[in-house]
């Protein structure tokens, strides 16, 4: 088959999450055909996993009357430190915790008989805001996707920057405070013990149980360990006190990891994705007025920082870029 063949073939794209897998197809010039969401049953062992992804992939190709040999490529978005050259999942991400040094782009390589290319879910997230989303137009990004917990991804000069091995971007992990309260990855005081929705949940049911008052109390019906980040959220659209401390915290913490993001990479943009980003300016205000105030004054004049536009399609959208680069260029 002649190159122009093969890269004018849809791409299938993945986003393997901790709670769902979603398929979806793209054109060769990235627009989406068809998308499928099934859960990802992450607690299961890493062959029960990856035989549920096959099974959706296998599901979107049936449901559009594809067969493997017309499409390009895979591309797979997945949580965890990713090594992108040799496709394999390196670390597991806390969501999905039995991929560990599971040689995913090999597996699938061999199953379907195409060229596959994995990447962070949070990398693949910005080149996909970078391309069809929020940063179209601009080469330097910086992506923020705060939801349960916090992940980055960075385009510098119009290109996925994936660091030495794949695992370029963790900004949830740089350290916030010093002091502050241990996460999973081994570190303390990281940005996602501090600032993702996991934490603002934390903080609201720790105030509770000391006896501290809020309309999240009703909301729950005094179930307490209920509490979601959304609803505590609501809770501060509708002026509740604690819920608007709370989040005032996180929103701190988020503004010295802005801080430093746009210290160190002097990004056009910082977008904000994920589920707490839906919360506007009572979690990034602050970070804006932050990065005004103590980032360096070439830096802070530069970025604007903006809402993610693409939703929870960010990362299939990047995968596919992914995949479509790494077959037309050999690189991203
Ligand atoms: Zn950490």
């Amino acid at each position: 088959m002649s190159e122009k063949g093969r890269i004018e073939k849809p791409v299938l794209a993945v986003d393997i999450g901790g709670t769902k897998i979603m398929t979806a197809l793209f054109t060769s010039g990235g627009k989406m055909m068809a998308r499928e969401v099934t859960p990802t049953l992450a607690g299961e062992s890493a062959p029960t996993v990856i035989e549920r992804l096959c099974r959706a992939i296998d599901s979107i190709l049936e449901h559009n009357n594809l067969v493997m040999a017309r499409v390009a490529g895979i591309g797979v978005a997945c949580a965890g430190g990713i090594d992108s050259t040799n496709g394999v999942v390196v670390t597991p991400s806390p969501n999905i915790k039995n991929l560990v040094n599971v040689p995913l782009a090999d597996i699938l390589r061999e199953k379907y008989g195409v060229g596959v290319f994995i990447v962070n879910d949070a990398s693949a997230a910005a080149l996909g805001e970078y391309r069809y989303g929020a940063g179209r137009g601009v080469k330097d990004l910086v992506l923020f996707t705060l939801g349960t917990g916090i992940g980055g991804g960075i385009i510098a000069d119009g290109r996925l920057y994936l660091g030495a091995r794949g695992g370029a971007g963790e900004l949830g992990h740089m350290t916030v405070d010093v002091n502050g309260p241990a996460c999973g990855c081994g570190n303390t005081g990281c940005l996602e013990m501090l600032a993702s929705g996991r934490a603002v949940e934390r903080d609201v049911i720790s105030r509770l149980k000391k006896g501290e008052k809020s309309i999240l109390l009703n909301m729950v019906n005094g179930e307490i360990e209920d509490i979601t980040a959304e609803q505590v959220g609501a809770a501060a659209r509708n002026g509740d006190p604690l819920a608007l401390e709370v989040l005032a915290r996180a929103a701190y913490y988020l503004g010295i990891g802005m801080v430093n993001v746009v210290n160190i990479f002097n990004p056009e943009m910082v977008v904000c994705g994920g589920g707490m980003a839906e919360l506007g300016d009572l979690l990034i205000g602050p970070g804006r007025r932050m990065v005004n105030e103590r980032a360096f004054s070439i830096s802070s004049q530069a970025v604007r920082i903006v809402t993610a536009q693409l939703g929870n399609e960010a990362g299939v959208y990047g995968a596919a870029a992914f995949a479509r680069e790494r077959m037309t260029r050999g690189t991203v």
